[in-house]
């Protein structure tokens, strides 16, 4: 069939204002600012590369994956090692590409009652984001006055708006701090719909909902590889309840995670001792930046549970300029609010924590 009334003068912006939502074209992208600096502490991922005995069999393993053939669309074979290494049912488990994929997944599959999502504020933007996109309303909750949750305002929205999807980052980012277990444990006997306790940092917390699965129904994990070492591989883990986990898997896309990743993430899950040893590091050295920086008259630390430590500043927005001129890259968060001259470092090597606190010292004497 040919087309009959063609419209030649197609009009882009037209298309965007008549067919993208009006909540789609208010968001704001999530986006990093880049800067190529030779300290990265920015991004909370994990300043170790792969030990050669390792990167030795991540080589092999690589060699034989077949790129011209569709990955295992179920990835079987890393789902057993993760089922094993977790001690989780298989049935239980569902793989993202990145967490971030996940919580797509979840607003997708589980906004059809209120449509509403609750965010408490500050947390991961990517909450909010996603439900926008989809359509949901979202509810923020400002946390209290030392970054938890705030329980009697959460549990008044659960009864008013029953959302579908509570989203918990405990150990929150960009806050670091975990959230009280018995005002999660509250939350989760209340809310009528689904509980994610999204765990991107608990290796570095040694604290895990996990266990909890068993008696809630309505709880849902969310776990990455992407903070103990290995960010570019992209792949998220999602723990529930097996009903939950077949309705969510759905709207999955097949081949959600490629052979390379799968091939690397079966090694390096086999071989996961030296993935402890860098997170013991990374937290004793997260407790030394901390005192470091406490002993600043003009910085408030905060402490942390994660593999990042965020602090305020007297003006955050020069001293990320000055210390990106010293080659080191942190996270500015800088906005009117809570947020104000709010800043985030990701705990590197012993090596890039001291070139942040000697140049940070620098600057601040300067
Ligand atoms: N959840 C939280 C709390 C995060 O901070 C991040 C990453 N910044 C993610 C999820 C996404 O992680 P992934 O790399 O697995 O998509």
């Amino acid at each position: 069939m040919t087309p009959t009334n063609k419209k030649t003068d197609l009009d882009a912006q037209g298309i965007v204002e008549s067919r993208v939502s009006l909540e789609i074209r208010e968001i704001n992208p999530y986006s990093v600012p880049h800067f190529d600096c030779r300290v990265k502490l920015d991004g909370n991922e994990s300043p170790f590369s792969l030990p050669d005995v390792i990167q030795d069999k991540v080589d092999k393993a690589l060699k034989e994956v077949e790129v011209n053939r569709y990955p295992d669309p179920e990835a079987e074979n890393l789902i057993n090692i993760i089922s094993r290494v977790s001690q989780f049912p298989k049935a239980g488990i569902l793989l993202g590409n990145g967490s971030d994929e996940l919580i797509g997944m979840l607003v997708t599959t589980l906004t059809s009652g209120s449509r509403k999502v609750i965010c408490p504020t500050p947390s991961f933007s990517m909450y909010k984001l996603i439900a926008l996109a989809m359509g949901a309303e979202v509810i923020e909750i400002p946390l209290d006055e030392n970054y938890d949750l705030d329980l009697d305002a959460t549990i008044k929205a659960i009864e008013d708006e029953d959302p579908d999807l509570i989203f918990l980052a405990t150990p929150n980012n960009p806050t670091g701090n975990m959230y009280s277990a018995s005002k999660i444990a509250e939350i989760l006997s209340v809310a009528g719909g689904v509980v994610v306790v999204d765990e991107a940092y608990s290796d570095f917390s040694g604290y895990t909902f996990l266990p909890l699965v068993k008696e809630c129904e309505n709880l849902v994990i969310l776990r990455t590889l992407s903070k103990v070492g290995f960010a570019g591989l992209r792949v998220g883990m999602l723990f529930a309840r097996e009903n939950l986990v077949s309705e969510i898997n759905k709207v999955r896309y097949p081949y959600n995670i490629n052979s390379l990743s799968q091939a690397v993430s079966e090694v390096i899950l086999e071989n996961n001792e030296f993935v402890s040893e860098s997170i013991q590091l990374i937290v004793r050295e997260r407790d030394r930046v901390y005192k470091a920086l406490s002993a600043f008259d003009t910085i408030i630390a905060y402490p942390s549970d994660a593999n990042f430590i965020f602090f305020k500043a007297e003006d955050a927005d020069s001293l990320f300029n000055k210390l990106v001129e010293k080659d080191i890259l942190i996270r500015n968060f800088n906005r009117p609010g809570r947020l104000e001259n709010s800043m985030r470092v990701t705990i590197g090597t012993p090596e890039e924590n001291d070139a942040f606190l000697n140049a940070l010292g620098d600057i601040l004497a300067s």
